[in-house]
C-alpha cells in the first residue's frame, strides 16, 4: 500500500522534473519533494511492522536515488543550455582576417616638410633637428638680436619660468648647425615653432617652419635666387609668380621678403593673403656677418645665404586652405582629405 504511494509519488515528481521550465522552477520541486519537510519525509515507517517496514524503507530508498539522479540530470540540462545560448551570442570567428589597420593619412605639412627634405638632401643639404625649447641666446642672441631690439617685440613668445623660452623659429638651428658642423655647410631644419599671437584665419601659435643655410665660399645672392626658384616649382609643380622685396631680418644682409602670388585667389585678393594678391613665403638673405663671427666662422673667408619658410603657410597655399586653424585642430574631417 504505502509501497504504491511512494511510486506514485516518485513518477508524479518526475513528471514535474522534466516538465520545469528553468533552474528556479526545478529548485523548487527538490524542496517540495526532496525536502527535509518535502513530500517524501512525510511517509511515517515507525507504526509499520518490520516485514512491511523493510520493503517500504527500500522503496523510500529507491524513490530518493531515483529522484535525486533525475534532479541532477535535469540542472546539468539547463546549465549546457545557458552554456550554448552563451556561446551562440558571443560566438567570434577567429578565421575571419582582422579589419586590419585603420586607413589614415600624413598631415598635409608632413607631406610637404617630407618632399622638401626629399629635394633638399638631393642637392647634398643635411636635415638638421633643434630643440622646441630654446634658449634666448640661441632664438636671439646668436642672431644678432640684442635684448633692446625691436624684432623681439615681433616675436612675442612664450617664456618658460627658467629663462629659456619657445622657440620663434627655425633660425635658432642654423646656429646650432654652424656650432656643431662648421663650413662648409648645407642644411634645412624643418620644425615647429611657437608664438604669443593673437590667433584668426592667418596667425596660429603654433605653426611650422622649415629653415634653410648654404654656408661656402663666393655664395651670393644668384645662389640663393636659384635654390628659391628650384624650391618653389618642385613644390607647386609650376612655375609659381614670386616677387623679391627689400626686407629687414636682423640676421640677414641683405634681406629680403620673397612673396608668392596667392594660389587661393590667383593675386584678386582673399581673406588668406589679406586682399594683397600675395603672401609673403620666405623672409631670406645673405647671412649677417656678426651671426658668422659668432658662431665661430670668419666672414671674410667665409659667406652664406639662409631662408625661413613657413611650412604651414606653404600647405595652405598649395592645398587651397584658407584658416590655419584647421591645422592643429585635429578635425578627422578635415585630415581625411590628405
Ligand atoms: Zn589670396
Amino acid at each position: 500500500m504505502i509501497e504504491q504511494q511512494i511510486e506514485h509519488l516518485k513518477s508524479q515528481a518526475l513528471e514535474q522534473i522534466e516538465h520545469a521550465t528553468d533552474l528556479n522552477a526545478l529548485e523548487q520541486v527538490r524542496i517540495d519533494v526532496l525536502g527535509r519537510k518535502g513530500a517524501l519525509a512525510q511517509f511515517n515507517l515507525g507504526k509499520l511492522p518490520p516485514e512491511e517496514r523493510k520493503l517500504a524503507g527500500k522503496a523510500l530508498n529507491d524513490a530518493k536515488n531515483t529522484l535525486e539522479s533525475a534532479f541532477e540530470t535535469r540542472k546539468g540540462s539547463f546549465a549546457s543550455a545557458a552554456l550554448n545560448a552563451r556561446l551562440e551570442r558571443e560566438w567570434l570567428d577567429l578565421t575571419l582576417p582582422a579589419p586590419g589597420p585603420r586607413p589614415g593619412s600624413l598631415h598635409p605639412v608632413t607631406i610637404i616638410q617630407n618632399e622638401i627634405e626629399d629635394l633638399f638632401t638631393s642637392l647634398g643639404f643635411a636635415v638638421l633637428d633643434g630643440p622646441e625649447v630654446e634658449t634666448e641666446y640661441h632664438n636671439f642672441d646668436a642672431l644678432n638680436i640684442p635684448p633692446e631690439h625691436p624684432a623681439r617685440d615681433m616675436q612675442d613668445t612664450f617664456w618658460l619660468s627658467n629663462g629659456h623660452l619657445l622657440r620663434t623659429h627655425t633660425s635658432p638651428v642654423q646656429v646650432r648647425g654652424m656650432e656643431k658642423l662648421g663650413p662648409p655647410l648645407r642644411m634645412i631644419a624643418p620644425g615647429r615653432v611657437f608664438r604669443n599671437e593673437e590667433v584668426d584665419a592667418s596667425h596660429e601659435h603654433t605653426f611650422y617652419q622649415l629653415e634653410g643655410m648654404m654656408v661656402d665660399r663666393n655664395v651670393s645672392v644668384a645662389h640663393l635666387i636659384y635654390f628659391m626658384k628650384t624650391l618653389l616649382s618642385a613644390i607647386f609643380h609650376r612655375e609659381a609668380e614670386v616677387r623679391l622685396r627689400p626686407g629687414y631680418f636682423p640676421f640677414v644682409e641683405p634681406g629680403f621678403e620673397l612673396d608668392i602670388q596667392c594660389l587661393i585667389c590667383g593675386g584678386s585678393g582673399c581673406p588668406v593673403c589679406k586682399q594683397s594678391g600675395w603672401v609673403e613665403l620666405l623672409p631670406c638673405g645673405l647671412v649677417h656677418p656678426n651671426v658668422l663671427r659668432t658662431s665661430g666662422i670668419d666672414p671674410d673667408q667665409w659667406g652664406g645665404f639662409a631662408f625661413g619658410l613657413g611650412l604651414t603657410r606653404l600647405a595652405m597655399m598649395r592645398y587651397g586652405i584658407d584658416d590655419i586653424r584647421l591645422f592643429a585642430s585635429g578635425d578627422l574631417r578635415f585630415l581625411r582629405q590628405f
